[in-house]
């Protein structure tokens, strides 16, 4: 039996040269956080010492009913002796003892997971070490005070108020207004009062191990204090606010979190001591320079939490006895950039002016600033234009087609704040996550109007369409969650006096009281609120944007290495087609015809369908010619010298006639007032008889053409005047014509035959030579699996992959994501949605379907139509594993896409 190693050491120690077992490859492993902490040692850079345990550790645990795995208990008591013996100091001593801290740190960086526990080793005796080495009661005993309010809250869930009162009111008997003049008896007497909360809120059920002589007992023994925190980290894994996360990041559920035991250094320790956070580079806009806040005279969360007002960390120089540590850390930022070639995101302490390092990854970004950090870095050398590529998430740059504020619409600045995350929103203010979640399922948008966000409030904050907060800094969890969403963020709004409780907001320095529901905008990239609805406009491909997708572009497109990666848009109007040509699309792969027959031209195509009178059917097939004709020439006139895949009447046809339970109403409403209703009854009959029990396996698609033959005719006639009548205006109109779900060969032979007779007949008629291609859109599995026959027959597949989806699985789209897929997401039974992320049996079939197509036409293109086409992850699938030349997606998700078919390139050369 091989046995895997659970525990890694990094760091030295007083006693000890560095130890390091890890590395920054080790991710999967040891978490971001324990991976980086040894790399940072390796470098050399002062990182305090510790150990990690794996997180295939936690994973042991968690599937065993949260019960330890064989030995893991013994390495971890190993590995704790052996930082004693580096530091020279052990666990709960009363003399000099050692503290640690207790870190949660999985492969990806993961909000909603359990948060830290400082000062661990503090117990009645330790204390008084802490004090004889210090010489400082004060600190020690609010070191202390803070242990067990953070151990009773993190490790086991009790009410952070709680605690919070107990000081409020001990304040209130000491009159003193801030903590910090509490005197060292107040904050015994407080350690005295938390433990006696703690024994008070436990359930000696649930831990048995805490009870003491019958009654639970705050835990003494610093090795009990240990394995509890551990397990807590453990067991946070699979709570539902970090399960929620992962869900909608797509990490997986099977690769659970590290956990780092690191020896503590002192943030709290006087003037002269200090902690902060901070980004080798501006996270909002990518410029040069680093940027982060600090907080003298503080320990770790002080500074996210929000609790006092931080300042910039270029003060850090200015502050006496800091100046050394100030360029100290400025150093360690260049190693840092220069080690990891990327822009750095940054915590660390000074503890009596020496610096210390407490974590370092790659810094969240907002998209702008991906693409400013990216740009910069390869002028600097950092990196190379292929690594930019891949350093850049293509879903990320939604946010910059993000609406802004319509700068020609003069707007009232409310309120001011920091410009947290970009992207304006507009909605009715709320002032909980759950009526932001209630208020987003009513179809309405909404403002999450906060003091500040804690991780409870992730559910809102996914529901909302902007966030805003009173108190938080940019680096605080409003802002660091709304940047990773893409929503619209204003942070640190200081003049909204919130009142949550009786949902309101007094605006300071004005008389103003915004109340519930009453609308607002905010502007993210601005930092700025306005009282009511603020105009909103959608913005330009430009600049930074401009140049990346360019070298999107020029690697994708390269086809010297056999072919080229291609993005087309799916547009059904003019206006969609010129806008995807300006987002970058090279042609469309879908024009949905049936879009063309609503509006005014209902009337028209339903006098066709429920007509028996074989001159008002003609007259209405020629009304439809007419328009269609006109339509099909402004499109293929924008898309001049481009393709254009015109797909062929798909819809039941039901769904352009009235709805018969609202035409029964009516009937019913008329009889009363006395009326004639016998033609609006001969329609509801005939409308009646159309009525299929299940419409989307009824008569649709291609069946539409065979059973009204005059359709079709009627279409490609269209398509072919209209080609032929441009062609004679000089023009190079290349539409290509699409019969939507083929199953059988026949379908596809029967229905190209009458259009290629139709092409010929207008070919003649206008005197020119047309080229149309004639293709197929596979989207069901018995076209995949006789691709082969149909291939013989086809200029061109296109994959309807929502079909497709829908009809490998027997999920009707619609009805599935309303009653079932939730729950198969929650239970596990299905890993991610099948409609959003190609499923890998759906990709089997695309991948069937275009191989034999390429074995018997091997100069045939496949491209993808369905909404996959336009997502990031099946776009590297469609392409590197199916094999397809082109995807198709809405124009605003083409940018994206050409990115992602760069980004899929690239890795397929690798
Ligand atoms: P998160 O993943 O939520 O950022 P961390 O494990 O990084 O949680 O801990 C939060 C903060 O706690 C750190 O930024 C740091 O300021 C403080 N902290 C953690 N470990 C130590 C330590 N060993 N010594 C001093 N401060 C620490
Ligand atoms: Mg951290
Ligand atoms: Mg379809």
């Amino acid at each position: 039996m091989t046995t895997m190693q659970r525990v890694y050491k990094f760091g030295g120690g007083v006693a000890s040269p560095d130890v390091t077992e890890g590395d920054a490859s080790m991710n999967y492993i040891l978490g971001g956080k324990g991976a980086n902490l040894a790399e940072m040692c390796r470098i050399g850079l002062p990182v305090p010492p510790g150990f990690t345990i794996t997180c295939q550790t936690c994973v042991e645990y968690d599937e065993a009913g949260n019960n330890w795995p064989d030995g893991a208990l013994d390495e971890i008591e190993a590995a704790t002796r052996d930082l004693e013996a580096r530091m020279g100091k052990r666990l709960g001593d009363a003399e000099d003892p050692l503290l640690v801290s207790v870190r949660s740190g999985a492969p990806f960086s993961m909000p909603g997971m359990m948060d830290t526990v400082l000062n661990l080793g503090l117990n009645d005796e330790s204390v008084m070490g802490l004090i004889a080495q210090t010489d400082n009661p004060h600190f020690a005993w609010d070191s202390y005070r803070r242990f067990i309010q953070m151990f009773s809250n993190v490790v086991l869930g009790i009410d952070a108020d709680l605690f919070e009162n107990a000081i409020a009111e001990r304040r209130l008997i000491a009159g003193v207004r801030t903590d910090a003049e509490l005197s060292d008896e107040d904050l015994r007497d407080l350690v005295d009062e938390f433990k006696e909360i703690f024994a008070r809120e436990v359930d000696a059920s649930a831990y048995p191990e805490l009870v003491v002589d019958g009654t639970v007992t705050f835990p003494a023994d610093p090795r009990l204090q240990l394995r509890l925190a551990i397990q807590a980290v453990f067991g946070s894994w699979m709570n539902e606010r970090a399960c929620i996360y992962r869900q909608r990041n797509r990490i997986s559920d099977d690769l659970g979190t590290a956990v780092n035991v690191q020896v503590m250094v002192f943030g709290n320790k006087g003037e002269t001591s200090a902690t902060g956070v901070a980004f080798t580079r501006d996270p909002a806009c990518g410029a040069r320079g680093t940027y982060g806040d600090f907080l003298v005279n503080a320990q770790g969360e002080d500074v996210v939490a929000g609790i006092r007002n931080t300042e910039p960390i270029s003060d850090l120089a200015n502050v006496p006895g800091l100046e050394e540590a100030a360029a100290e850390l400025d150093r360690v930022f260049g190693i840092l950039e220069g080690h990891y070639r990327d822009m750095c995101d940054i915590e660390f302490t000074i503890e009596q002016g020496k610096l210390w390092m407490l974590q370092t990854r790659a810094g969240k970004r907002t998209a702008a600033a991906a693409l400013r950090i990216a740009i910069d870095m390869v002028e600097e050398g950092l990196i190379s234009r292929d690594e930019a590529l891949m350093r850049i998430d293509p879903s990320q740059l939604d946010q910059l087609l993000h609406p802004q504020f319509d700068t020609s619409a003069a707007v009232d600045v409310l309120a001011r704040g920091l410009n947290a995350s970009p992207g304006a929103a507009v909605g009715e203010i709320v002032f909980s996550s759950d009526d932001a979640v209630a208020v987003h399922e009513a179809g309405r948008p909404a403002i999450l109007v906060r003091w500040e966000t804690n991780p409870d409030d992730l559910k809102g904050m996914v529901a909302a369409e902007g966030i805003l907060t009173s108190h938080g800094g940019k680096t605080s969890h409003a802002a660091v969650i709304a940047r990773g969403m893409g929503t619209p963020c204003v942070c640190g709004v200081e003049s909204f006096r919130i009142d949550a409780a009786a949902k309101e907001v007094h605006v300071l320095g004005t008389d103003i009281v915004l109340h519930e529901g009453d609308v607002i905008s905010i502007d993210g990239g601005q930092g700025i609120v306005v009282a009511g609805a603020v105009p909103l406009v959608k913005p330009e491909l430009t600049g930074d944007l401009d140049t990346v997708l360019s070298w999107a572009d020029d690697v994708r497109l390269d086809e010297s290495d056999g072919r080229g990666y291609h993005v087309r848009v799916n547009a059904d109007n003019p206006e969609d087609a010129e806008l995807a040509l300006e987002f970058g699309a090279e042609a469309i792969g879908l024009c949905r015809t049936e879009h063309m027959f609503l509006g005014d031209r209902k009337q028209i195509i339903q006098s066709f369908i429920l007509s028996d009178d074989a001159d008002v059917r003609a007259k209405a097939l020629e009304d439809l010619l007419a328009v269609q004709t006109e339509d099909f020439v402004t499109m293929l006139r924008t898309m001049t010298g481009r393709a254009m895949v015109i797909r062929l009447i798909d819809p039941p046809l039901h769904e352009f006639l009235d709805d018969p339970r609202e035409l029964a109403v009516e009937i019913a409403r008329k009889e009363a007032l006395g009326r004639d209703v016998s033609d609006a009854r001969e329609r509801l009959r005939l409308i009646d008889g159309m009525v299929e029990s299940n419409p989307m396996l009824g008569l649709r698609g291609v069946r539409l053409s065979i059973v009204y033959a005059d359709l079709p005719l009627m279409q490609v006639r269209a398509v072919a005047s209209a080609a032929a009548r441009l062609k004679l205006e000089g023009f190079d109109p290349r539409p290509e014509i699409m019969i939507p779900l083929v199953s059988i060969t026949e379908e596809h032979v029967q229905t190209r035959a009458v259009a290629e007779r139709v092409i010929m007949d207008v070919e003649a008629e206008y005197g020119v030579k047309l080229d149309i291609p004639i293709g197929t859109m596979i989207e069901l599995p018995r076209a995949c699996l006789v691709a082969d026959e149909i291939a013989a027959h086809a200029d061109f597949f296109c994959f309807g992959t929502n079909d497709l989806t829908q009809t490998t699985f027997g999920f009707s789209r619609d009805d599935a994501e309303a009653k079932f897929l939730p729950a198969y997401l929650h239970e596990k039974v299905l890993a991610s949605n099948p409609f959003e992320t190609v499923d890998p049996a759906v990709l089997q079939l695309v991948k069937m379907a275009v191989d034999k197509g390429r074995a018997v036409t091997p100069e045939m293109h496949f491209g993808v139509c369905g909404e996959h086409g336009g997502d990031p992850m099946s776009i590297v699938d469609f392409f590197n594993t199916a094999g397809v030349d082109y995807v198709s997606c809405s124009p605003y998700r083409v940018p994206l896409a050409r990115l992602a078919a760069a980004r899929a390139k690239l890795t397929c050369a690798l």
